[in-house]
C-alpha cells in the first residue's frame, strides 16, 4: 500500500478510536438523564401521597370529632328523658338539637375529604401506570447503551493494533506530523483531504498555489495555511 492510503487508513483508525473514547465517556451521562427524567413523576407521586395522608387523617379526625358530638347529643337527650321540669326539658332538647347542623356541616366536610381521597386516587393509578411504562423503557434505554458501551470497548484493541500495524509502514517524520496537526485540529476531523474542485484546501478552503497542487498530484502535499495533507 501506497504512503497515502496508509496514512487514509490510519485516519480513518484514528477517527473510529476519537468516535470510540467520546461516545463511551458520554454513556454515563447519557445513563443519568435517562434516570433523572424519571425524578419529575416520582416527586408528583410523592406529593400525591402527602396529599392522600393529610385527607385521610381529615377524614379519621373528623369521624372522631362527629362520634363526640353524637355521644354529646345523645347524653342530653337522655337528661331530657329524664327531667320532671318542662322547662328544662325544652332547653335541653333545644341544645341536643344545636347539635344537627354541626353534625351535618361535619359530615359534609368528612364527604368532601373523601371525594378527594378518592380523586388523589385516581390520579395517583394514571401516574403509577406512567412510571410503569417509563421505567420499563428506561430499563431498556439502559440496557441499550450498556450494550453500545461493550460493543464499543470491544472494539478497541482491534482498532488500536491495526493502528499499531500500519504505522510501522510510515516513516517517523510523515508520522509524527500527521498526528500533530490530527491532535491539533481537535481529533476528530479528518486532516487528510482531497483538494476541491475548484483546487482549494478541503481542509481550511483556501485557495491553493500552482507549487502546493502539484505537490499534492504527485501524491501527497501539504496546505500551508492549516498543515492538513493534501491529495488530489
Ligand atoms: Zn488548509
Amino acid at each position: 500500500m501506497d504512503l497515502l492510503n496508509t496514512l487514509l487508513e490510519i485516519q480513518d483508525l484514528d477517527l473510529r478510536k476519537s468516535e470510540i473514547d467520546k461516545q463511551s465517556t458520554s454513556i454515563p451521562a447519557q445513563k443519568k438523564d435517562i434516570i433523572s427524567s424519571l425524578k419529575k413523576d416520582k416527586q408528583i407521586y410523592e406529593a400525591f401521597n402527602e396529599q392522600q395522608k393529610e385527607a385521610e387523617k381529615a377524614c379519621k379526625e373528623l369521624t372522631y370529632e362527629t362520634d363526640k358530638l353524637r355521644q354529646q347529643k345523645a347524653k342530653i337527650m337522655i337528661q331530657s328523658g329524664d327531667t320532671k321540669d318542662n322547662s328544662t326539658y325544652t332547653k335541653l332538647v333545644k341544645e341536643a338539637d344545636s347539635y344537627d347542623s354541626r353534625i351535618d356541616d361535619m359530615e359534609s366536610t368528612f364527604l368532601e375529604h373523601l371525594d378527594k381521597v378518592a380523586d388523589i386516587k385516581s390520579k395517583k393509578k394514571v401516574i403509577a401506570e406512567q412510571l410503569k411504562t417509563m421505567i420499563g423503557k428506561i430499563e431498556q434505554d439502559i440496557k441499550d447503551l450498556d450494550r453500545r458501551h461493550k460493543n464499543l470497548v470491544e472494539s478497541l484493541p482491534d482498532t488500536i493494533a491495526k493502528r499499531k500495524e500500519l504505522a510501522q509502514t510510515v516513516d517517523e517524520e510523515t508520522l509524527i506530523d500527521y498526528e500533530r496537526i490530527f491532535k491539533s485540529k481537535g481529533s476528530f476531523r479528518a486532516v487528510i483531504v482531497p483538494i476541491t474542485h475548484d483546487t482549494s484546501c478541503g481542509f481550511c478552503h483556501i485557495k491553493l498555489s500552482k507549487k502546493d497542487t502539484s505537490s499534492a498530484a504527485k501524491g501527497l502535499g501539504k496546505c500551508l495555511e492549516c498543515g492538513a495533507f493534501l491529495y488530489k
